[in-house]
């Protein structure tokens, strides 16, 4: 019998090599509930790196729905974010320093799934779009699954409050963030990629059909894709965007915001071996592909941009990334 350690890989394993189509740095997460413990990535670990001795958190599940509960009827601000972040350190079971659990444990404590996988797909951002969920609904349906949509909601406690109003849907779009699966197995991971591959097929006439080209396609071949070199004005379209911005621009970055990015550089990278730079490159090429080719995809308004970079939660994670 596997572990849930060895599981969780597993489930880490079929996402984490989607970069940069479904993965971007640190992003995204997976867990498992066995018993009454939660079994997620840490935070600020990358998917792609979790082994059984690195980047897994264990969380005292009843401890923390129960926290979380009392969370909910405080009202929204500096001192509730603030109390999450306490909530997470003091539900953490793992003994390892540094295994902190992922700063989106809410939604995956919360909701009554086995499995959670969560993303930003880049085709779940277009696919959250108010002008595409009859056609979407429709696309999950077929695969007699059902599908939620989230308006924009700040990562964390907003997020979390959000989607457990309805905790039963397979499926969770989150506006200009990505997408939530759940189930008993690895299922609805199988349909989510059917139901964006036919959505991607059926907008021929968008540029976003395009996105399917780097669907199945690493970071080197995407910027082959793209010609070796791209140079683009920086946009916020996703919170990571807006986390990272600051290094990114400052990393990447030329006069009035705009970013260049080379394969060349994207080389020397991965030959240094730095993971953190690596994640902020993939996070940049991702907000690139977003704004050319989703060009209906509205930037994220400032004021939320600005209370992501200063919540708790992200503090901790900036710092580990
Ligand atoms: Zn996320």
């Amino acid at each position: 019998m596997s572990s849930p350690q060895q599981d969780l890989i597993g489930m880490a394993r079929s996402i984490g090599f989607r970069v940069p189509f479904w993965i971007q740095g640190g992003g995204g997460n997976v867990s498992l509930k066995a018993n009454s413990e939660l079994w997620i990535k840490a935070s600020g670990t990358r998917i792609d790196q979790m082994t059984v001795e690195k980047g897994i958190a264990v969380v005292d599940l009843f401890k923390f729905q129960k926290g979380f509960a009392s969370l909910l009827t405080e009202p929204d601000g500096d001192e509730r974010e603030s109390r999450y972040s306490h909530l997470l350190t003091d539900c953490q079971m793992s003994t390892i320093p540094g295994q902190r659990p992922s700063m989106e444990t809410g939604f995956h404590a919360l909701l009554p799934g086995q499995r959670i996988y969560h993303f930003h797909s880049l085709a779940s951002l277009a696919m959250a779009q108010l002008s595409y969920r009859a056609e979407v609904t429709d696309l999950v349906q077929d695969c007699n699954l059902t599908v939620d949509f989230i308006s924009l909601a700040r990562p964390g406690v907003n997020l979390t409050a959000a989607v457990i109003e309805n905790n039963q849907a397979d499926i969770y779009l989150l506006e200009s963030h990505g997408v939530i699966l759940q189930g008993k197995d690895e299922k609805t991971l199988e349909l989510w990629q059917d139901i964006e591959t036919r959505f991607l097929k059926s907008v021929t006439e968008s540029p976003m059909s395009a996105l399917n080209k780097f669907a199945q396609t690493s970071v080197t071949e995407a910027m082959k894709n793209l010609g070796g070199k791209i140079q683009f004005i920086w946009k916020n379209y996703f919170p990571d965007a807006a986390v990272f911005e600051k290094d990114i621009l400052r990393t990447f970055g030329g006069p009035q915001n705009e970013v260049k990015l080379s394969i060349h550089t994207w080389e020397e990278i991965q030959r240094r071996g730095d993971l953190k730079v690596a994640g902020w490159f993939e996070v940049a090429l991702a907000s690139y592909l977003l704004g050319k080719l989703i060009p209906t995809l509205p930037e994220l308004p400032e004021i939320f941009a600005e209370s992501l970079v200063v919540l708790p939660t992200e503090k901790f994670r900036q710092v580990q990334s």
